[in-house]
């Protein structure tokens, strides 16, 4: 049996870190939502008991340490399963981007082989799973608008923001989500206005929405990689209504009602950008 799943990026439209945890992690609050650039996971059950995962990037592990090779050793293993999988992983999301990318992919394999190998589980089950992988698994499992709390996993769904443009640029070098967490000064940040955020949403409030955008880790991030910040100052002078840096970076996305504009803005830096896209934004739940 043989099925593509498509494995959605997530931006962050707000990004807070309250405090760090006695278990490591860190308690954060923020908003994220899924775009329309996704990668393709093409899942291949085979007789021979292995998982077997094959990338188009050469910088993404092929092993045990491949997040959607994590993903279907769970569910192997909870459920007892002796035949296996193939696993072959059409990359289209930056790595190590702030963007999702592993986290998706496993989200995408637990879907997928909860009904290639029949499981019959929630996608609250899986869930649930998917959070042993990585704080992100949880919202990538449902996709669609939520505010995530505690180290990512508690999540409440908001409505979809209005349909949008984002347009995303990244540069060449990635950001180490640990060197951004260990630099941030947790006394003194500055916090989104998560609830303005949710009101804007809620009224489908697209300025409002742009206006709010924030993320508390671009001043660590642009400290230790000032290129980013370039990204970020060049879409504001482009004319970018709303801009923001997503997760913790490199990747800066702005957002835009208008098809014209977000061509503009691509156009404007896809000349000394690393990657730039423009994507629709999905917003709505996958089920
Ligand atoms: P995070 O914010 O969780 O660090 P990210 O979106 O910034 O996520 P990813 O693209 O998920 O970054 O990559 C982070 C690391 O995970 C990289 O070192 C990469 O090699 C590893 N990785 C493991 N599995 C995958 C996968 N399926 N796709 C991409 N990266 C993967």
């Amino acid at each position: 049996m043989y099925r593509v799943v498509k494995a959605p990026a997530k931006i962050n439209l707000t990004l807070d870190v309250l405090r760090k945890r006695s278990d490591g992690y860190h308690d954060v609050e923020m908003i994220m939502t899924t775009i329309d650039l996704a990668d393709r996971i093409h899942l291949t059950l085979i007789d021979e008991n292995k998982i077997i995962v094959e990338v188009t990037e050469g910088q993404v592990p092929s092993n045990k340490q491949n997040l959607a090779y994590q993903a279907a050793q769970l569910l192997k293993d909870q459920f007892s399963i002796t035949s296996g999988v193939k696993i072959f992983i059409e990359k289209v999301i930056p790595v190590s981007a702030g963007l999702a990318g592993g986290s998706t992919d496993a989200a995408a394999v637990l879907r997928g082989l909860n009904d290639m190998w029949d499981l019959q589980l929630s996608l609250k089950e899986l869930a649930q799973i998917g959070l042993q992988i990585g704080s992100d698994v949880p919202f990538c499992v449902y996709g669609g608008t939520a505010i995530a709390r505690g180290r990512g996993e508690d999540l409440t769904f908001l409505p979809s923001p209005p349909p949008c443009w984002v347009i995303l640029a990244k540069t060449p070098r990635g950001v180490s989500t640990k060197d951004i967490y260990e630099g941030l000064d947790l006394n003194n940040m500055r916090s989104p206005d998560t609830e303005g955020m949710i009101s804007a949403i809620e009224k489908k409030d697209f300025q409002g929405i742009c206006r709010r955008l924030e993320n508390v880790m671009e001043p660590t991030t642009f400290l230790l990689a000032p290129d980013v910040e370039y990204i970020k100052e060049s879409l504001v002078r482009f004319g970018a209504e709303g801009t923001v840096m997503s997760g913790s970076g490199p990747t800066v996305f702005s957002l835009t009602m208008s098809k014209a504009k977000a061509d503009r803005l691509y156009n404007g830096l896809k000349g000394f950008m690393d990657r730039v896209f423009v994507v629709r934004l999905i917003g709505g739940r996958q089920e």
